[in-house]
């Protein structure tokens, strides 16, 4: 079985045993991973020394909180919580790969931990691209997740519009922050070169303005987006 060193948070050289690092800089130690059992136990690294799950009560992959809700994939996968799903597959970089395999998974199953245990067929789940009823569960398509219990899904679907409200809000502050520096750098530059030709040009001292604002807002923007 392999073990994470503390402070790097490398995995030791174990057979049948290898790290996983994902987009979100944790790393889930394989060895660890049961997928088939309840009592799957799974260690994730993420700066400090972490803590295991323990082999009564199965935890989250990525927040190694208790599973109360589980996210389920077509990988079967069982072992990353309703809320890490919802962080990991709705905006800003909405990732549809399973945490553990990294498969695409299109849909994923939210459901009890007690009732992970059943087969889920995926090629009849009904078709869903709005929020709302389909068939026997709930769609959030916003992280186009089936939830087979009402109160959860309006939970999670709540924390997801809230998340993507702060997004936004964000977003925008960061465009008017950058406005207002692009505004500022170019009123200097449009001061100085109205000095440096001796009579005021409001058309050229606009359109410098204007440059420097344009610039530094798409550069904004372009930064955002990457990121
Ligand atoms: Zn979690
Ligand atoms: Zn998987």
């Amino acid at each position: 079985m392999a073990q994470l060193d503390a402070d790097g948070g490398r995995a030791a050289p174990a057979a049948h045993s290898h790290a996983i690092v994902d987009d979100h800089r944790h790393v889930i130690d394989m060895g660890r991973l049961d997928m088939n059992s309840r009592s799957a136990a799974a260690h994730v690294d993420d700066g400090d020394s972490g803590s295991a799950g323990s082999d009564d009560v199965p935890s989250c992959v990525v927040c190694t909180e208790p599973l109360e809700w589980v996210a389920i994939g077509p990988c079967g996968h069982r072992v990353v919580c309703s809320a890490c799903a919802a962080r990991v597959r709705s905006i800003p970089n909405p990732d549809h790969r399973c945490c553990v395999c990294r498969t695409i998974c299109p849909t994923v199953v939210v459901t009890k931990v007690a009732a992970a245990e059943r087969e889920i067929a995926f090629s009849t789940l009904p078709a869903a691209s709005e929020d709302g009823r389909a068939g026997e569960y709930w769609y959030c398509a916003a992280m186009s997740a089936y939830f087979d219990d009402e109160q959860q899904y309006e939970a999670t679907k709540e924390a997801v519009s809230r998340r993507r409200a702060q997004y936004i809000a964000q977003f925008w502050l960061r465009v008017f922050f950058a406005s207002l520096l692009g505004v500022l750098i170019g009123s200097i530059f449009a001061i100085g070169s109205n000095f440096a030709i001796g009579s005021p040009d409001w058309v050229s001292s606009v359109g410098i303005v204007s440059g420097f604002t344009v610039f530094s807002v798409g550069l904004t923007i372009i930064f955002y987006f990457k990121n």
